[in-house]
């Protein structure tokens, strides 16, 4: 078994409303895919998180080297590609890239053994999760405080148990949201905020002082994530757990935020770590220092597959008869082909998501939506 083939699938869709985070704003939405097809005809799909064009210029970079390679090979490719970037990229898109190319891989892998991605990587402890719902970007030419609390009331009809909001637009402004969401969703519906890095840190620990009461589980990317030490004041001056890591690639890129204690709960991206083969080290990493790990999830359903394959083989930590269990990362803005990447799309039921058990990430892609989404020009 060789591969033949390295192809990437750049996918937009312009916003009717843009929609802004605390760093970025949005008016439209667009990922890439990468599909690795064999000489023997068994394709393979992942994806890479962040911007798109320059991650598939980086895939395209790795495809030359990749062609007549053995598929399964996972580990010494990973080794291979990385070092062949190292010196210029060890981190950001050069690992971002190198992540869709071994989800791939992995799901080669699990369709050339017959096993579902999450077997290979040890064993399926769960076949669902709770998913929690992401949204409350800053829309324009709306209410804030009123959308958001009406978002995640919505959120809590359909079922969901916990929600994520966005801040970081000023901390008086922030707390009337935070405030306005937990009247909207109830005392027992779990919240989480999360500031996309635009605080500085003095004002993330005024703003988690004055939130901690209304019950937040995390905060997320209080504060820029090149600034480790600020991370820990954040920790040490407000009560609210910190949570962070979608933006740290690879085990090096993690590990002096592990080390450190730079965060309560470690959020590596599947499409953004490394894949499969370097989420596994940092889960280790993480387990040396009893840190919690939830996957960070933006994408399309490509990526939500790769992260429930690795969700439903993450050890409880600790094991123990009703052990703390993951849950989902779910957007829910606006993205049609989200879902429509997938032939049978991964739908949230009440708040639960079912993890594929077919081989590899269990999933098939609809080529039609790759034609109907595709990237001008691309
Ligand atoms: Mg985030």
């Amino acid at each position: 078994m060789k591969i033949a083939a390295v192809r990437t699938h750049l996918l937009e869709h312009r916003l009717e409303v843009p929609f802004e985070s605390a760093s970025m704003r949005f008016d439209r939405r667009a990922h890439v895919l990468v599909e690795v097809e064999c000489d023997d005809g068994t394709v393979g799909w992942g994806e890479c998180l962040g911007p798109a064009r320059p991650n598939a210029a980086v895939v395209r970079t790795y495809a030359d080297w990749l062609i007549g390679q053995n598929p399964l090979e996972t580990g010494k490719i990973w080794a291979k590609l990385y070092n062949a970037l190292r010196d210029q990229g060890q981190r950001g898109l050069t690992i971002t890239a190198l992540s869709g190319i071994d989800i791939a891989l992995w799901d080669i892998k699990g369709k050339a053994l017959g096993q579902p991605v999450s077997v290979l990587l040890g064993g399926r402890w769960r076949e669902k999760v709770r998913a929690y719902a992401t949204g409350s970007f800053k829309r324009d030419g709306v209410d804030r405080v009123q959308d958001n609390a009406e978002e995640m009331a919505g959120h809590r009809a359909q079922g969901f148990h916990a929600c994520k909001i966005k801040i970081g637009f000023g901390v008086a402004e922030d707390l009337r949201v935070i405030r306005a969401v937990r009247a909207a969703i109830g005392p027992d519906m779990r919240l989480m905020i999360d500031a996309n890095h635009g605080y500085t840190m003095a004002e993330a620990i005024r703003l988690g002082q004055a939130a901690a009461e209304l019950e937040i589980d995390w905060f997320e990317e209080p504060v820029v994530p090149e600034q480790l030490s600020a991370y820990r004041a954040v920790r040490e001056g407000q009560p609210i757990p910190v949570a962070g890591g979608e933006t740290w690639h690879s085990r090096w890129g993690m590990w002096p935020a592990i080390e450190g204690r730079a965060v309560d709960i470690l959020q590596p991206d599947l499409c953004g770590v490394g894949g499969f083969s370097e989420a596994q080290n940092i889960m280790a990493l993480a387990s040396l220092h009893g840190i919690r790990v939830v996957p960070h999830v933006w994408g399309t359903g490509v990526q939500i597959a790769a992260a429930l394959q690795f969700m439903a083989a993450m050890v409880p930590d600790p094991v123990r008869l009703h052990p703390v269990e993951p849950i989902l990362e779910f957007d829910r803005t606006h993205n049609p082909f989200r879902q429509a990447v997938l032939q049978t799309p991964i739908e949230a039921v009440q708040g639960v998501v079912a993890i594929p058990d077919g081989p590899g990430l269990g999933i098939e892609v609809n080529r039609d939506a790759l034609r109907e989404y595709r990237m001008a020009e691309a």
